[in-house]
């Protein structure tokens, strides 16, 4: 029997390229989007391709009945999931001086209750599996902070706080809870940046370049592999040493 891999936010950018990398590992896998789309056909199918079961899941992690549905939707087919990789993330960037409070509000609804929304309904089935692999995205914002992303490194930081506390609840459950804090990663969340402002940030990067969506899905595939099963509450960087 396949190990069931659920990845939230998974028809483009990171998500994505982590729920083919993890399909390509033999996992079958569960995706979730928030609007029926191209990209989740194109996902679908180059996830199909693999030879692996693909169930696509609709709902908006920001609200909790949605993710209860989901996670039923994913139990009722699969019976189990054993790596649980929350992705889903936006950002709303502005001066806080600036900053409406709504936008605040939206980044912390998504990015950090979302994170809770779908562990909390996932938790009770590693549990009774006493197995688990739990995966959040953060960002190096989060650590460190930047002009402009309060909402967002806010929201990043406290990602932090809720994989270290969950690893300790769960750990005796042989449940492991990790969080992966990229730094700039090709993606459309970074592409709105101007291409000056880019290659500046390359400049200043230790690595000279931007990150790939498969630098990031690697790190996945071995939080989510019996290789790393002496590894939880860590956060783990991917930044070409950006922030060391
Ligand atoms: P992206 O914008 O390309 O993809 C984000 C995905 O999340 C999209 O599929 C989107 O539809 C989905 N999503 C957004 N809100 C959602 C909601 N309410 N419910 C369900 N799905 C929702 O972004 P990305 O660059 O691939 O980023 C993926 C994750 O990595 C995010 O959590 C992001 O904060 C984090 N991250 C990205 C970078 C980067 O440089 N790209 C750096 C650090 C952290």
């Amino acid at each position: 029997m396949n190990k069931i891999a659920f990845i939230t936010g998974g028809t483009r950018g990171i998500g994505k390229q982590i729920a083919i990398t993890l399909a390509k590992n033999g996992y079958d896998i569960a995706v979730n989007y928030r609007t029926e789309n191209e990209a989740l056909i194109n996902t679908k199918k180059e996830i199909e391709e693999e030879k692996v079961q693909c169930l696509a899941v609709q709902g908006d992690v920001s609200n909790f009945e949605d993710c209860e549905r989901m996670i039923k939707e994913i139990i009722n087919k699969f019976e189990k999931i054993d790596v649980l990789v929350n992705n889903a993330g936006i950002t709303k960037d502005m001066l806080l001086m600036r900053m409406k409070k709504e936008d605040f509000q939206e980044v912390i609804d998504i990015n950090l209750v979302g994170t809770f929304n779908v562990t909390k309904n996932v938790i009770q089935y590693m549990m009774k599996a006493r197995s688990g692999r739990i995966i959040n995205l953060s960002s190096i914002v989060g650590i460190a902070g930047n002009a402009g992303q309060t909402n967002y490194s806010a929201s990043k930081a406290g990602i932090i706080g809720f994989t270290k506390s969950l690893a300790k609840e769960v750990a005796s459950r042989n449940i492991l809870v990790n969080a992966i804090a990229p730094g700039f990663i090709e993606t459309d969340m970074t592409n709105i940046l101007k291409d000056e402002v880019k290659e500046e940030i390359a400049k200043s990067i230790p690595l000279k370049r931007m990150g790939k969506v498969e630098d990031v899905a690697n790190l996945v595939k071995f939080l989510s592999s019996e290789e790393s099963s002496y590894i939880t509450g860590q956060v783990i960087n991917v930044d070409g040493g950006m922030v060391m």
